[in-house]
């Protein structure tokens, strides 16, 4: 199932993306809300007549830094990510955008913005202290992210709050695909079309299960919370009228084009 959030006009709905074909996808609202039994109602639009927003809204975002080994080697330093604990960030509420919406560029801030394809998941449930075995109990389901980070700030900045945490610097959609198997998906992040990064899930450091885990052993996640699991190789920067893509197998696409900030 995919899960929307979206609006025709008049406010934000949740809904089901149903059809096999592309071009040809429709949305069915619900009544209430995808993280308790919902009711499917029988107003229906097409997609294209509809404007997909961020498919959730998170309370906070958590990510972490170093999960893909190539990754981590094009970033330099001198830690070996498999044997230290994940680095745990958290991007503010206030970072999210939905799919289409503009990145807007600190012009005056940073001069090197770069983009981060990451599979996202999302928390069903509040919860706390969930063992790996546990985790897919409090898994909505996944969306495509984009980690956007002001590299330069994140060089010379020992926290990443900053960096990472500008009004619309993570994109997420299109929308929450439940009964996906994470494991090992492929994964591909293209600029203007070129092709820019392009891995796999499966070469993750940790897995979802161990990410979620670890989170959750030090704060409660809410429902509709949402946890980046790292970016493979391939970042680089983004520019004021680029088009940047994240591409996840089984899940969908997410574009967003980058603006300079008024
Ligand atoms: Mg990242």
């Amino acid at each position: 199932m995919r899960i929307a959030r979206f609006t025709t006009g008049d406010g934000a709905s949740f809904g089901v993306v149903e059809g096999d074909d592309e071009a040809d996808l429709t949305i069915r609202r619900v009544e209430g809300h995808p993280f308790a039994p919902f009711q499917l109602t029988d107003d229906v639009v097409p997609l294209v007549d509809a404007r997909l927003l961020a498919p959730v809204l998170p309370s906070k975002v958590v990510a972490v830094g170093r999960n893909y080994a190539e990754h981590a080697k094009e970033m330099g330093g001198n830690t070996d990510p498999t044997t230290e604990p994940p680095i745990v960030f958290i991007k503010p509420s206030t970072s999210v955008v939905g799919p289409g919406d503009a990145v807007q560029y600190p012009v005056g801030i940073s001069k090197e913005v770069s983009y981060e394809g990451e599979l996202a998941v999302v928390i069903v449930r509040l919860c706390r202290e969930v063992p790996p075995s546990r985790v897919r109990d409090v898994v909505l389901g996944f969306t495509c992210a984009n980690d956007v980070t002001a590299r330069d700030l994140q060089r010379s900045e020992s926290q990443w709050g900053r960096a990472k945490g500008f009004d619309t610097f993570c994109p997420l959609g299109p929308w929450v695909s439940t009964d996906v198997d994470p494991a090992d998906l492929a994964i591909t992040t293209t600029v203007n079309g070129d092709l820019k990064q392009a891995g796999r899930t499966s070469q993750m450091v940790r897995s979802v299960d161990e990410l979620v885990s670890h989170i959750s052993m030090a704060m409660t996640l809410l429902p509709g919370d949402v946890i980046l699991t790292g970016t493979p190789a391939g970042v680089g920067p983004l520019a004021v009228g680029d088009q940047v893509s994240v591409t996840i197998e089984q899940v969908g696409t997410l574009t967003n084009r980058v603006v300079a900030r008024g």
